[in-house]
């Protein structure tokens, strides 16, 4: 759908300069969803690897983000592979519901109740990412807690951007009742940047 360089607005990797590798298609359709236009990859044109190979090394940075939509629709391995080769640290984002190659340096897994994940995304993990859009969703994140595997997972609660203001004080109650959990807001969002 898109390629930019900007920063990572939100995460374990906030700050940093980013290649953002947009995948269009999504097999997930959350109600709150901020790029809806990217749910149907008919609209948008098909492009080979090696073009976005190539984008990506144009840019300034050794960080590529593989978004979406739901980018785990696509095979990834020989694009990750490509990146990887050239040096490229290639992290994900996604909700997990599809499986997906083993490669990546980074998962960030961000659980929608849209869709089920797969199983096999909780040992994958090394980023949980819940957003919270319903003061229920605190709870939800903590029993996603207890599926997760990976002993090193960052563990993160990211309130939705419209709810932020009436969720916080909820969310600031949780954190401070489960210190292994950290606070993710949509920096770019703040600065509005890409
Ligand atoms: S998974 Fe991501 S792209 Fe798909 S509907 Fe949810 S927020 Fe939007």
């Amino acid at each position: 759908m898109e390629l930019f360089h900007t920063l990572q607005g939100e995460g374990f990797h906030t700050g940093k300069s980013a290649v953002f590798i947009r995948l269009a298609g999504c097999d997930v359709g959350c109600i709150w969803c901020d790029v809806k236009e990217s749910w149907d990859a008919n609209e948008h044109p098909e492009v080979s690897e090696n073009y976005i190979v190539d984008q990506v090394l144009s840019y300034n940075t050794k960080f590529a983000v593989i978004t979406g939509g739901e980018p785990t629709l696509y095979n990834l391995t020989s694009l990750v592979n490509k990146l990887k080769q050239n040096n490229v640290y290639t992290a994900i984002e996604t909700a997990g519901t599809n499986h997906f190659s083993d490669n990546l340096d980074w998962i960030c897994f961000s659980p929608k109740k849209f869709k089920n994940p797969k199983e096999s995304i909780y040992k994958l993990a090394d980023e949980l990412k819940v957003v919270i859009y319903h003061p229920s969703d605190l709870e939800w994140a903590l029993e996603h807690q207890k599926k997760i595997s990976n002993k090193e997972c960052q563990l993160y609660i990211q309130p939705e951007w419209s709810k932020m203001d009436t969720r916080m004080p909820l969310i600031i109650n949780f954190l401070k009742e489960n210190p292994k959990w950290r606070l993710s807001v949509q920096t770019h969002k703040f600065l509005n940047i890409p």
